[in-house]
């Protein structure tokens, strides 16, 4: 049996239901049709439940992107402001936890259920458990095969997502089918994601697992994050690692500023003439005693007293904090990753309808675009904003 609609949009994640109800809205006859079982279910285990929504500064300069001018458009036009206004509608409360991020008070699935109602309201369509097994450009427009018979429209939305947490549904849909359309795709890798290290570059800082504190940390390529840090038993982690996993490429080092407030050399210089105290007592307030502990020990320097420490040793004990370079040998992957960096190329998207230039009627929004936020809300607010420019484009 052949149905027909105007829209089609596969994936009924964040993007997909923004978007599927943005376009109902406008009086489009829309299909939102997903493989899974369960609604979102990226949404509902995020930002640990709570859902980071938004991202009150959100601006371009916090996504990656090969060109990363193409975001700005969509941001501008739907901001975190009118994410708000919608939330305020369905009286969900939320909060800022720091640094612009915003959460839901109670929990991620009032998140999903708003959208689904939105959905609902505007006359949405829902097709869950259901595949796509093919899709084909003909005359009449786009043919849909699905698992519950074929559609034909004149749009198909493609908003699959990433390929982060296969576990819970995450496909290569979008690139797949960008790919058989020669439509080009920037390489997926893994972002928001621990980093690993060879094991016996790791074996000695092991011991200093469950260890967390602010830092600054660069990649040799690029990126740059004062956030909290987190020693593993297999590597790094914490907000400060995830950021900066977005920029690192393989072989890069990672510049570690483990006490950014201060620098070292000098501060210990400054205090040595006759001090009759153990490094580890001046040095007590600033770094966890364990952390502490352990790079005295490695510098030869453990219970010495400062005035009896060369110049030189101080400098490279100073260095070494400010300056700690370690080199992964790789991340925790998919499986662990919050997010897949890279996408259908932006060089093929319209940046004000998201829209493949040279294909009428096929768009593709979401993670599924070479559009890649930090941590902390705005791979949601990307998902809403380019959602919003497709869904009133259709
Ligand atoms: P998704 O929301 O992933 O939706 C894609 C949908 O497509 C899914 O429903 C999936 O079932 C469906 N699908 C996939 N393949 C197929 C197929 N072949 N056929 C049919 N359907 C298919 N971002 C934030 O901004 N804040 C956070 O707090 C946050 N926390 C996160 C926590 C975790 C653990 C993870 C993994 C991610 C987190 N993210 C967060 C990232 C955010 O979830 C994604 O960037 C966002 O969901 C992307 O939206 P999307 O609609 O493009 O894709």
């Amino acid at each position: 049996s052949l149905k027909k609609a105007d829209v089609v949009v596969i994936g009924a994640g964040a993007a997909g239901m923004m978007c599927a109800a943005v376009a109902a809205a406008k009086g489009k006859h829309v299909i939102l049709i997903d493989h899974a079982s369960k609604l979102a279910e990226k949404i509902r285990i995020s930002g640990g439940g709570r859902c980071n929504f938004t991202n009150l500064y959100a601006s371009p300069a916090n996504y990656i992107s090969e060109n990363p001018r193409f975001c700005r458009s969509a941001l501008a036009r739907y901001t975190p402001q009118d994410f708000l206004k919608l939330l305020s509608q369905y009286q969900i409360r939320w909060h800022e936890k720091h640094k612009g991020q915003l959460f839901c008070d109670d929990s991620s699935q009032q998140i999903i259920d708003m959208l689904a109602d939105e959905c609902d309201k505007a006359g949405v369509k829902w097709s869950m458990e259901t595949s796509v097994l093919n899709i084909d450009q003909s005359e009449a427009g786009w043919l849909v095969e699905t698992s519950a018979g074929s559609i034909l429209v004149n749009s198909i939305v493609i908003a699959t997502g990433g390929m982060a947490i296969p576990k819970i549904g995450a496909t290569d849909f979008g690139l797949k089918l960008a790919r058989q359309y020669k439509v080009k795709v920037v390489e997926p890798r893994p972002a928001l994601v621990p980093l690993t290290f060879a094991q016996d570059v790791w074996q000695p800082f092991v011991e200093l697992a469950g260890i967390s504190l602010e830092v600054n940390i660069r990649s040799s390529s690029g990126g740059e994050f004062r956030e909290d840090l987190l020693f593993t038993h297999r590597g790094l982690s914490g907000p400060a690692v995830l950021q900066i996993s977005s920029y690192w490429q393989h072989g890069d080092a990672l510049l570690i500023n483990l006490l950014p407030e201060v620098d070292l050399s000098s501060w210990l210089i400054e205090r040595k003439l006759g001090c009759k105290q153990q490094i580890n007592t001046v040095m007590s307030e600033l770094l966890p005693r364990r952390l502490l502990d352990f790079w005295l020990s490695k510098h030869g320097l453990m219970n010495k007293v400062l005035a009896d420490i060369s110049d030189k040793s101080l400098r490279q004990l100073g260095q070494s904090l400010n300056q700690w370079a370690v080199i992964p040998n790789g991340s925790e992957g998919f499986k662990k990753a919050e997010v897949m960096r890279g996408g259908v190329d932006t060089k093929e998207l319209d940046s004000k309808t998201m829209m493949v230039k040279k294909l009428e009627g096929l768009y593709f929004i979401g993670e599924a675009v070479d559009v890649t936020g930090w941590l902390g809300g705005y791979n949601f607010q990307w998902a809403w904003a380019s959602a919003q420019a497709a869904g009133q484009a259709v």
